[in-house]
């Protein structure tokens, strides 16, 4: 961490097309979020200023990778920590917890579950855990992988599939804007996020727990989760979400 600040520059991995998380605005070209914003709160205990942090687009695919070639310092993506990944990269303790969950239109009635999207058209992303679970628990389904949750989202409203599926999350925030989709199922993972890290940098990992821990005693992450996810219908208040947060994760 200490060569990070000296070189005075954080680079990070982050989303582009997800509301709550990591969204880039059109217009401005500013990049805002839960996400976002925690990588901002990392660059400013390394003494950056927030000009001194880049954003970089990390979609789901990327991530490992990014890390792995030093294209980026950090990834704060709506990252799940699993053993699998493990293997390849380093993880902070988990940030947040969300769970897989099914975006449909609101008039929709066959999908109540995720057994129900066997036969039918789903779209996730490639590279992500969301993709690998449905694989498992509806074998049937006909499974189209994009590389963002925003093209699914598209996708759907255009009638090329019948149901989305990732975090209940990040589906959530797509729903808050959008009174014609509406979520099902429930939650049927349980998805700890992490901030990604290159492979043997225990050290940088060690110094983000410590600060994940600072911003859930000091105030910091209930602001930051009424700041972005506030207006998102049917989450808990930040007290429980947080209570929710597990110490560890796989
Ligand atoms: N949290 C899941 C994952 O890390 C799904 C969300 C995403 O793809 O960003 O794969």
């Amino acid at each position: 961490m200490g060569k990070l600040a000296a070189a005075g520059k954080l680079t990070v991995g982050v989303k582009f097309d997800q509301p709550g998380f990591g969204l880039k605005d059109p217009v401005s070209g500013q990049v805002d979020g839960f996400d976002v914003a925690l990588a901002r709160e990392i660059g400013k205990a390394l003494g950056l200023a927030e000009d001194d942090i880049e954003f970089v687009e990390a979609v789901s695919q990327d991530r490992i990778p990014f890390l792995a070639e030093g294209k980026v310092d950090l990834v704060v993506a709506t990252m799940s920590i699993t053993a699998e990944r493990r293997a390849q990269i380093e993880f902070s303790r988990p940030y947040f917890l969300a769970g897989q969950s099914i975006l449909v239109k609101r008039e929709n009635s066959t999908i109540a579950k995720v057994e129900d999207l066997n036969g039918k058209t789903v779209c996730s992303v490639q590279g992500s855990t969301s993709e690998q679970n449905l694989r498992s628990k509806a074998p049937q389904a006909n499974l189209q992988s994009l590389t963002t949750y925003a093209a699914c989202v598209d996708g759907m409203k255009n009638a090329r599939y019948e149901a989305v599926s990732t975090d209940d999350i990040i589906l959530a925030a797509f729903a808050a804007s959008d009174a014609s989709l509406k979520l099902v199922g429930g939650q049927f993972t349980q998805e700890p996020y992490g901030v990604g890290l290159p492979k043997g940098k225990t050290d940088m990992a060690q110094f983000v727990n410590s600060l994940i821990a600072k911003w859930l005693a000091d105030g910091t992450w209930d602001r930051l989760y009424n700041q972005y996810l506030g207006k998102v219908e049917g989450l808990p208040k930040a007290a429980e979400a947080r209570g929710r947060l597990p110490a560890t994760a796989p």
